[in-house]
């Protein structure tokens, strides 16, 4: 990571502040809400990235988006959980952020959005940029520039 005395940090490649794909919680296309609302419950997020068998990113989904699909007229109709896939109920309208997009960029869209689920070149799946890091970037900046 760089040093941040000055704003160099809003100039440098989002690759530099990401979590990595391989530490980031995901499903896959094809899987059922059942089994994504066991990872969200499990992992504590309100929502995760869901990939293709390639690794490429798809869509996003949250708890929001499963309770939404089985929300029936006077109750929330559990038994459907393994009749829905992520991919009928996924949010498929995320930002398109890439590895080599500066720094600002990702502050811009983070002011609307908790994290980034951001792309290489090819569409694959490299990693999350999110708020945490952001905020901590920003603290370090702040504090060493008194
Ligand atoms: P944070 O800024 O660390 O609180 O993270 C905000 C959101 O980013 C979380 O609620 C999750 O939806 C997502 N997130 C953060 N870390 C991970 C991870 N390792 N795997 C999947 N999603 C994550």
């Amino acid at each position: 990571m760089i040093s941040v005395n000055n704003r160099d940090f809003l100039f440098v490649p989002i690759a530099d502040y990401l979590i990595p794909a391989e530490k980031v919680a995901h499903v896959q296309i094809g899987n059922y809400a059942e089994h994504a609302l066991l990872v969200l419950t499990k992992t504590g997020y309100s929502a995760i990235p869901v990939l293709d068998s390639h690794n490429r990113l798809k869509g996003l989904l949250g708890i929001g988006m499963i309770t939404d699909a089985i929300l029936g007229l006077e109750r929330i109709e559990y038994e459907r959980l393994d009749n829905i896939k992520v991919d009928e109920i996924m949010q498929t309208d995320i930002p398109n952020v890439k590895t080599t997009d500066r720094f600002q960029k990702g502050l811009d869209l983070l002011i609307n959005h908790p994290f980034l689920c951001v792309t290489d070149e090819d569409g694959i799946f490299a990693g999350i940029l999110t708020r945490r890091v952001v905020l901590k970037q920003f603290k370090k900046y702040i504090y060493t520039t008194q």
